[in-house]
């Protein structure tokens, strides 16, 4: 199947997704072959939501632990653990999105009118009503206020072709449930390296499925499109957090898994 733009209009307007604020995790692949790639993508969510959010996260600047700040229950091991380079590359805002965040978000912060906040790490991007609004919340010590924020403007989640392992609105709600944000340490854009904070780990948010209600479910070309509102999804973090510290954890020996059950670091 050939998707082009209208296609893409038609397939979200299918999905709710006219009018609404929504933060966007989209795998382009997953739809097929679109016409104009990422980029029709980009330009056809900005065209149907009032506002589009996307974490445009990015690796390089990540720099090594100073020797005399190491906070413990950390998500780390500061031996062995690789948290960032010696030499990192400082953050620019426009600096390509991590390649695990996808082709789609890098698409969105290039559009015109788009607004990237200067998180070195756990940058996002937004377009549309408010864009500045929501982008200008967000602090190196607070990444997901923003998402606070859409979420009181009963905003939404949209997957395209992901699932909840992509979910950073499932981040907001582990800070809801009374857990704090991992520290690291980045290059910005003066060279300096800052001391931020991040989210955990997402590898095992697919045990959220159980505990939440979709408000919608369609499919656009090959991808399977869903919307879920992210006070859904808080609620739902919440529920499964209270049920088993562990129970969102990829794995019993994650450190990041780990030190988060237990509140993140001291
Ligand atoms: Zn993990």
């Amino acid at each position: 199947m050939n998707l082009g733009k209208d296609e893409l209009i038609a397939g979200f307007e299918r999905a709710g997704l006219r009018n609404r604020r929504c933060i966007v995790h989209a795998s382009l692949r997953s739809l097929g072959h679109v016409d104009g790639g990422a980029d029709t993508v980009a330009q056809a969510l900005a065209e149907i939501a009032t506002t589009v959010l996307v974490p445009t996260f990015t690796y390089a600047p990540a720099a090594i632990p100073p020797r005399d700040d190491r906070p413990t229950n950390n998500g780390c091991d500061y031996d062995t653990d690789r948290l960032g380079d010696a030499h990192p590359t400082p953050f620019t805002l426009d600096m390509p999105v991590a390649r695990d965040i996808g082709a789609v978000a890098d698409a969105v912060r290039k559009l015109s009118g788009a607004i990237r906040s200067d998180h070195p790490l756990s940058s996002i991007a937004a377009v549309g009503d408010n864009a500045a609004g929501y982008v200008a919340n967000q602090s190196w010590d607070e990444p997901m206020a923003p998402i606070a924020r859409m979420a009181d403007d009963d905003g939404e989640v949209v997957h395209i072709g992901t699932d909840y392992t992509s979910c950073t609105t499932a981040h907001y709600g582990e800070i809801r449930a009374g857990r704090r944000t991992f520290i690291r340490w980045a290059m910005v854009a003066d060279g300096s390296v800052q001391r931020v904070r991040v989210g955990g780990c997402s590898a095992g948010f697919n045990a959220l499925a159980p505990y939440i209600r979709e408000l919608c479910e369609t499919k656009i070309g090959n991808a399977v499109v869903r919307r879920i509102a992210m006070q859904e999804v808080i609620r739902a973090t919440r529920a499964a957090i209270a049920e088993n510290p562990m129970s969102l954890a990829c794995s019993p020996t994650c450190a990041r898994c780990r030190d988060a059950a237990n509140g993140g670091p001291d």
